[in-house]
Formats: C-alpha cells, structure tokens, sequence
C-alpha cells in the first residue's frame, strides 16, 4: 500500500481546493443535497452546480476521453472526493448516472449508447434513476416482475417499481425488466434504458422520515420503448445490473464523509455538558469515540488500498464488497453516538431554536439508517462477502 501522494498530486489537491473554496457558496446550495428536494429551483441549481464542476474538470475524471473523460488514474478522482467532502459540496444531482449507469455502460454498452448518453451524463443534461426495486423484489432483486413484451421493434413495458430515487426529476431510467417469464429467474432478465418523458409513466412521490422527499413509485402502463435501448444480450440483464450494483456499493461506502461525521461529533462532545464537565472527558464516552476513530482509520486505509490495487491494475476482489457494510454501518453508528449525546435534544427537528448543532444530527441519523438499507442491505452485504468473496457454502 503506498500512503504518500507524489508532489504532483499535492499540487492538484491545492488547486481542487482553492477552486472549491471559491466556487461552492457560488452553487446558491449552502452544502445541501440537491438529490433529497422536490424544489425545483434546487434542482436546476443541483444541476447547473455540477455543470460548472464538470467545466472545471472535476467530474468523473477517470472516464475515456471520446466520452468527455480524461482517462486521470484513480487517485485525482479520489482527491476530488476527499476535498468536496472537506469543503462541505453539494452532493452531485447526477450520481446515479455518473457513479452507476456510466461506468456500465463503459463496460457493456454499445458504441453508439456510449456517444449517445455518456457526455450529457457529465454535464447534467441527463439526469438518470435506477429501476431495479419493486414492491415484491427487493434483497431478492431477481423476482421482479415488471413485463416487456417485444413488439415490433419495441418492448412494451408494464408493471411498477419502487423506492426509485430521484425518478420525481429525472430525464432517463436504468431499469431491469422481465422479457421471459418462462425462464429461470435469473436468466429471463433485460436491462433496458426508458426515457421518462415517455406517455404511460407516472411517478408518486414518497415522503422519508426525514420529511425529505428522494424517492418514489412509478408505474408503466404500456409504455414504448425503442429495442435499441437494450443493454447488453436480451435476457441477459443480470450480468449487466449485477456491474452497476457493484458500482453502486462501492459509491456508497465513502471513508471521507465517515471522517467528516468524526470531527463534528468530536466538536458535539466537546460542547455537551454531563455532571458538570464537558462530555469529551467522559471516559466511558471517551471510549466510544476511540472505537469510532479506530474505524474510521481502518476504512481510509482501506480506501488507500483499493487505489493502490486499482494503480497496479489489479481486480477489485472482495475489499470493494466490505465498503458498503463497513462506511454505511459506521457512519450510522457515529451519529447514534451523536444522538445519545446529546440526550434528549435529540428529539428536536431542524427549526426548533433550542435545537443543537442545528439539528443536524437527528436527520444524520435517520438519513444514515437510510443507506444501510440502500444498494442491498447489511444482511444482504454479509450473505455476498460470505458467498461470493469467502466462498463459503450458499444459504439457504
Ligand atoms: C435511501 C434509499 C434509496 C433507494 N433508492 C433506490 C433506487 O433508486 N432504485 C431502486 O431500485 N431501489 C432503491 N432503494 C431500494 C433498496 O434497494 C431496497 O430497499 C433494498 O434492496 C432492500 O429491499 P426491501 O426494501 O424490499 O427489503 P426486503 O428485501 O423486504 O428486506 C427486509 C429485511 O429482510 C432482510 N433479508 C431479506 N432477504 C434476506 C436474506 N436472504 N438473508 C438475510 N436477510 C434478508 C433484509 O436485510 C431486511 O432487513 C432505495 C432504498 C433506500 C433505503
């Protein structure tokens, strides 16, 4: 594992960093997620934010030039990550096509959907959602049941998916549908890319906990899609959903944002009073935050060795499956240390004036649980490393 960045990379991490300095309060988003609104003020700012990122070159640098990439190795994108992190960014309302449908279409897709979607995805023309979850299919993601019939030189596509995040503005869906009932579950599977601006989609919002709105159902009811938009062989969409999800897990599991909850949980239990003494001299709570510490070191030099591995060349085996269990578990464990904290002002909600840290931690917390379920749940992430990365026997 190499820890050092070379002079080079130093420089880069200095220009990211001023550039964002200057940039960010420029986005109109004070740090929000532009994924988890229904304003759509704050979608066209979501939107024209990661525009001016991609103009400056900070967008998925890894990706082929012909595309709009620059073919930079791993680590330039990794100090992007890092900096947008440390400077408190808005989040990219483009994620899933950037983090999930690109580099899947980079690997399956064909020439012409690679020149067709791949630029508009950097440069948020697009902006892409996942249809993989239904209301009968979710950890057993191979039941689903959505139908595309082929007619003609189109699939007509009837049926429902669910918990589908940002469908409410997107312009495109990935989505896995049924194109042979007959076959066993796994084999009669396509992925298939819908525009939403298509007649017969409605999409329902569904409200969070947290009073955000990111997701949604949406329904197809004879909905026409042309064949062309068929990723990878007919029926054989499982190979293809099974790369983006382990894009999309390894996009989850982020050691930079775990480091970030650390410090302001560190700075909450420096203000918090117990007996009569700062929290942070608490030696039972002391003990906790040098365990969450523990973690959150174990997680970046875990990061550092999955960029040494990608620098060699190496496959990503199963230290990219660990990354989901390991950052969303440990994430959701720092900010129930912040809520136990902070005892029961932990009960009030952003705009209370009593509340503490301004409320951030109790939709941390609940945000958090969120995305531990997310992209597969832990149990499911337990049963992959299990199976496919220890190669121990299948359950049952
Ligand atoms: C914040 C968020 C965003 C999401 N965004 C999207 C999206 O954009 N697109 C999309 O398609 N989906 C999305 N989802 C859905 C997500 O993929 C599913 O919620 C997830 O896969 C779990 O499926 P389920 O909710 O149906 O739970 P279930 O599959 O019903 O699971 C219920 C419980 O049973 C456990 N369980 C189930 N099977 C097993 C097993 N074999 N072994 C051990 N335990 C098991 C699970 O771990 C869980 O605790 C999102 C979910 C969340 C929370």
């Amino acid at each position: 594992m190499d820890l050092g960045f070379t002079p080079e990379e130093e420089e880069f991490r200095r220009e990211v960093r001023s550039w964002l300095n200057e940039n960010v309060a420029l986005s109109g988003l004070k740090g929000a997620d532009p994924n988890l609104t229904r304003d759509k003020s704050a979608i066209e700012k979501g939107k024209a934010w990661q525009r001016r990122l991609y103009e400056a070159g900070y967008v998925a640098l890894g990706w082929p030039r012909e595309y709009g990439g620059q073919e930079l190795d791993p680590v330039r994108q990794s100090i992007v990550n890092e900096e947008m992190v440390r400077a408190h960014a808005p989040g990219l309302i483009g994620a899933s096509g950037i983090g999930m449908l690109g580099p899947t279409l980079i690997s399956w897709g064909t020439e012409e959907q690679k020149r067709r979607y791949l630029p508009k995805i950097l440069n948020a023309a697009e902006i892409w959602c996942q249809g993989y979850s239904e209301p009968g299919a979710g950890s057993d993601l191979a039941a689903l049941r959505t139908r595309a019939e082929i007619v003609g030189d189109e699939f007509v596509i009837n049926g429902q998916k669910v918990w589908t995040s940002g469908a409410h503005y997107a312009d495109m869906m990935f989505c896995l549908v049924r194109t042979d009932p007959e076959a066993p579950k796994h084999r009669g599977i396509s992925y298939v890319l819908i525009d939403m601006h298509f007649s017969g989609i409605t999409v329902r919002p569904l409200i969070q906990m947290t009073g955000a709105h990111s997701f949604n159902e949406v329904f197809f009811d004879s909905v026409r899609v042309p064949r062309e938009n068929l990723v990878g062989k007919l029926n054989e969409g499982w190979l293809v959903a099974n790369a983006t999800l382990f894009h999309e897990r390894n996009m989850l599991g982020a050691a930079g944002t775990s480091q970030q909850l650390l410090n302001r949980l560190i700075a909450l239990a420096r203000s918090v009073r117990r007996d009569g003494h700062p929290l942070i001299q608490d030696p039972v709570f002391r003990q906790r935050l040098a365990d969450l510490e523990i973690r959150v070191e174990a997680m970046k030099y875990h990061m550092l060795r999955q960029l040494t591995d990608q620098l060699r060349g190496r496959n990503p085996g199963i230290e990219a499956m660990v990354n989901k269990l390991v950052g969303t578990e440990l994430n959701h464990d720092l900010s129930t240390a912040a809520m136990e904290a902070m005892g029961d002002y932990a009960m009030l909600a952003r705009g209370e004036d009593e509340a503490m840290d301004r409320a951030f931690w109790p939709y941390e917390w609940m945000f958090s649980l969120g995305l531990v379920i997310g992209g597969g749940t832990s149990h499911i992430q337990k049963n992959i490393i299990a199976e496919r990365g220890l190669k121990m026997p299948k359950s049952r």
